[in-house]
């Protein structure tokens, strides 16, 4: 009898492929007649955005950015006599609220005037150019997706708090974090020491020496889930930005994808990975302040599930309560920038759209009671 060879013949699939099987399969029960206006978003070019680094000084750069299309949408949405910090703006940008109501605005987290981010608007797939050095070697902006800010304009920093970024790298969102210029106390965590290399790298390519070295930014690699009993009650913010399925990249790319078959394991441990790390984001919050859960996928599982479980979690075995905060205002006052996906049940989803395509990033606001 001839022995079938199995493992040497077969093609192999790409992870790609597994992933985009496996997005059929569950996103389109998900977001049923959306999802291929979705899943052709993400499989096209990502639209960037460019965060302004407040600490270089490019001569002339806002007026550059803008005479190419490109607008500020954190700052455009502010109204008059909020203090904007406006250097470099222009009559008429800043001074229209994107919400119609004071009450609706009132609601909105204190949006730093410090995070000035620019993207071309909807429609428009103009790309931004690498960012430029200034006289000292400091880079002028960091290209992100923008929808990536949302959770940190959510997390609603203000003068003097102290804040914890628990998965940190490769630092985006720290930077983003660094720009308020707000913080007390910053201590930015990732488990992967190779991972915490490249926040080094890019905090010391954006940032003076004195704001990174100093004692206001400590820089820790400590496996997120242990911070719960580490420092219980301790932050005023605390971020835990997870590892998740990165959608958008396991569809693009075969490298570091979760979908290829020797990570399955990994890839189904994600949803109790990520309740642990929010458990211990919710318990090293003060009470009163504030835990922010993000990912980058359209995951449920990963997404609104893990937020129910950690809540029950953290209440039955670690006596923490927190309550969701309404993300109503903050979408609809950045609607014109993204598209948003419709009845969450708890936070907020940013879809990918080809006229705007950010995301996927999900939010969801949390605060501490007790
Ligand atoms: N916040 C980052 C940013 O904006 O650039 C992106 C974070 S990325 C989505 C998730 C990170 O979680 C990875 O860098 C990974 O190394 C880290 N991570 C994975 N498991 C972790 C754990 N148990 N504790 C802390 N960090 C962890």
């Amino acid at each position: 009898r001839v022995k079938t060879k199995w493992a040497a013949t077969l093609p192999r699939i790409p992870a790609t492929s597994l992933a985009l099987h496996n997005f059929d399969v569950n996103y389109g029960l998900q977001f049923g007649d959306l999802w291929p206006s979705v899943r052709v978003a993400m499989l096209c070019e990502q639209k960037y955005g460019a965060l302004i680094n407040n600490f270089s000084d490019v001569p002339g750069l806002l007026s550059e950015l803008r005479f190419k299309g490109a607008r500020d949408f954190v700052q455009s949405g502010r109204s008059l006599g909020e203090g904007t910090g406006g250097a470099g703006r222009l009559p008429g940008e800043g001074l229209t609220p994107a919400t119609g109501s004071t009450e609706e605005e009132s609601m909105l987290p204190e949006m730093s005037p410090n995070i000035r981010c620019f993207v071309f608007p909807k429609g428009d797939i103009a790309r931004f150019k690498p960012a430029r050095p200034d006289s000292c070697g400091t880079l002028s902006y960091y290209l992100l997706d923008a929808a990536s800010l949302l959770p940190v304009l959510a997390l609603d920093v203000r003068e003097g708090h102290t804040v914890l970024d628990l998965c940190a790298a490769p630092g985006g969102k720290t930077l983003a974090l660094l720009q308020t210029h707000a913080i007390s106390q910053l201590t930015v965590n990732d488990v992967s020491e190779s991972r915490m290399n490249r926040v080094r790298r890019t905090l010391q390519s954006y940032l003076p020496r004195e704001v990174w070295s100093g004692n206001r930014v400590a820089m820790t690699t400590i496996d997120g889930q242990l911070w719960g009993e580490m420092a219980r009650s301790t932050f005023d913010r605390v971020l835990v930005d997870v590892p998740c399925t990165t959608d958008r990249h396991s569809v693009m790319e075969e490298e570091n994808n979760i979908f290829k078959k020797m990570r399955t394991k990994e890839r189904q441990k994600l949803p109790a990975l990520q309740t642990q790390l929010l458990v211990a984001g919710m318990e090293a919050t003060r009470p009163g302040g504030v835990v922010l859960y993000s990912t980058c996928t359209l995951s449920q599982l990963q997404n609104e599930m893990v937020v129910e479980q950690a809540m029950h979690v953290a209440q039955d075995e670690r006596g923490v309560t927190v309550e969701v905060e309404d993300l109503g205002p903050l979408e609809r006052h950045f609607e014109s920038t993204f598209h948003f996906a419709p009845r969450q049940r708890l936070g907020l989803l940013v879809i990918p759209h080809l006229t705007a395509n950010f995301g996927p990033t999900y939010l969801c606001k949390l605060r501490r009671v007790r």
